[in-house]
């Protein structure tokens, strides 16, 4: 019986965010230690619920430390990477003999000393492991990959969606892949390449090319057996590191081929990547623009539903900011629906006023007042009150329980505000209908998101738009921000020879 260690840690740093991450943080939501993590993760359609599935069907004893996932904000403090890197190293040296690992990682961890977090555990992991225990990592489609990451892991396999619905079959081709090196059938081994890109690959989107193109490709070649797997990474561009970008990892079996062909496969890639760095299918409206927008709804339609680009929870945005709220407070938009603003102190206050009343609340804007609109006083009535707990159904959701902390929704003329304690983007039905709101049943549907809305939110809409309202993501690509960043870099430097890497 082959003894695996696995684990999740899970952190995209927003290295410009004012929300330092420590463990209080980390501990607040999506957290669960050894004996807690069967029962929180058996049975979903998550990486951890694969990973348990994989270890029934190959007979693998799990060892699991750790389950941390906070929502993205800014830099990890460096006692709370060495807490969590503990558990996770500390596992493979006390609880071993282990015969392999499979880690689920994001791939843009920042933390105090590590730019390169991942690259920093994984190296840790093969130091204590040796050389010859395989090591795989599932990595969020937005990892910022380095070579570090590629050298000491065997194996990386990136999401494929974006919306991210894929997190459970790309940790089970982990699993699998996994189980094949330890039973020696595979000698796994992982090439990079990297352009002069800050961004690439349309920010991720699957729908369309380049990404749509490239990973049909890398399911040919999957399947032809050129590659044991292909991961295409859209990178994080709002880390000012030396090594934020796009990248494209190709896995080869060191048995059957050689590692010049994986990366001339990586190489190919990548020149696409470069050739199509100018596309974007993301177009944003202006507060002005999506107020009018959700003015033309009628009662009966379908939602509009409006994402606020650039206060996105799921990018490291504050989710506090008011712009988009205020401009429909002050048009007297009615039948909206409107997630969220995270702020624990009003919510707090709601709490102290009760479910039925009137209250006069200051909602948002508190991190930073500078970015998305500062804090907007309201009166309304507190109509619901939860811990913010449930289970998530939709498509991103894996029947996963979520937990937002005590949460409101505060009636202000005809809008509907959710207000939330522990930040998180909206990407899941459950996160208006726990809180008692049918979201087909209004006019606009706004919320806080880039792209994961969409997961479950599309289905429901008359049409989507997004809004700009000035919030924390709203990335200004000047070399006065990306001070770390390599260079020369495109989009801050021209470039003539792009194989400068
Ligand atoms: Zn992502």
């Amino acid at each position: 019986m082959h003894r695996v260690l696995t684990a999740r840690f899970m952190h995209e740093t927003n290295t410009f965010s004012r929300v330092r991450t420590d463990m209080a943080l980390i501990r607040r939501r999506d957290f669960h230690l050894e004996n807690e993590i069967p029962a929180a993760f058996r049975g979903t359609r998550s990486a951890l619920g694969a990973t348990f599935e994989a270890a029934d069907k190959y007979g693998w004893s799990l060892v699991h430390p750790v389950s941390a996932n906070p929502n993205p904000s800014g830099i990890v403090l460096d006692d709370a990477f060495e807490e969590i890197c503990g558990m996770i190293i500390g596992a493979a040296e006390i609880k071993g003999p282990i015969d392999g690992a499979l880690l689920h990682l994001h791939g843009a961890m920042v933390t105090d000393s590590y730019e390169d977090a991942e690259g920093e555990l994984l190296a840790r992991l093969r130091q204590t492991l040796g050389p010859q225990i395989p090591i795989v990592a599932t990595l969020d489609l937005h990892a910022n990959v380095t070579r570090k990451m590629a050298d000491s892991a065997n194996a990386l396999i990136a999401f494929r969606t974006y919306p991210h619905v894929d997190m459970y079959e790309r940790a089970w081709q982990g699993a699998e892949l996994l189980n094949r090196a330890m039973r020696g059938e595979i000698r796994p081994f992982t090439v990079i390449a990297r352009r002069p890109m800050l961004h690439g690959f349309d920010w991720g989107r699957h729908q369309s090319s380049p990404m749509s193109e490239l990973l049909s490709r890398a399911d040919a070649i999957e399947q032809r057996g050129e590659a044991l797997a292909i991961s295409i990474c859209a990178g994080f561009a709002l880390a000012n590191i030396h090594d934020v970008g796009p990248s494209v990892t190709v896995t080869i079996d060191q048995m059957r081929s050689d590692r010049a062909s994986g990366q001339s496969i990586a190489e190919d890639f990548m020149d696409h990547a470069w050739a199509t760095r100018d596309f974007t299918s993301v177009h944003t409206l202006s507060v002005a623009e999506a107020v009018a927008r959700a003015r033309q709804g009628k009662p009966g339609d379908k939602p509009l539903v409006v994402a606020d680009y650039t206060d996105n929870p799921g990018g490291g945005g504050y989710g506090d900011a008011t712009a988009f709220l205020k401009g429909l407070v002050e048009a007297d938009i009615e039948r909206v629906a409107f997630h969220a603003i995270c702020d624990a102190e009003a919510v707090q206050a709601g709490m102290r006023a009760g479910v039925g009343t009137r209250a006069i609340l200051t909602l948002g804007g508190k991190i930073d007042p500078r970015v998305g609109g500062g804090p907007l006083t309201l009166e309304g009535e507190i109509v619901c009150l939860t811990n913010g707990r449930f289970i998530a159904y939709g498509p991103m959701g894996g029947g996963v329980e979520r937990n937002y902390g005590p949460s409101m929704v505060f009636r202000v003329g005809g809008i509907d505000i959710v207000v939330i304690t522990n930040n998180g983007q909206a990407n899941d039905l459950g996160q208006f209908t726990s809180l008692g709101i049918d979201p087909t049943r209004y006019t606009t549907v706004a919320v806080k998101s880039m792209q994961h809305f969409r997961a479950a939110f599309e289905s429901i809409a008359r049409d989507v738009i997004l809004v700009d309202t000035g919030g924390l993501c709203q990335v200004r690509y000047t070399p006065k921000l990306f001070t770390k960043v390599r260079r020369p870099i495109w989009p801050l430097d021209p470039i003539a020879d792009p194989s400068i890497r």
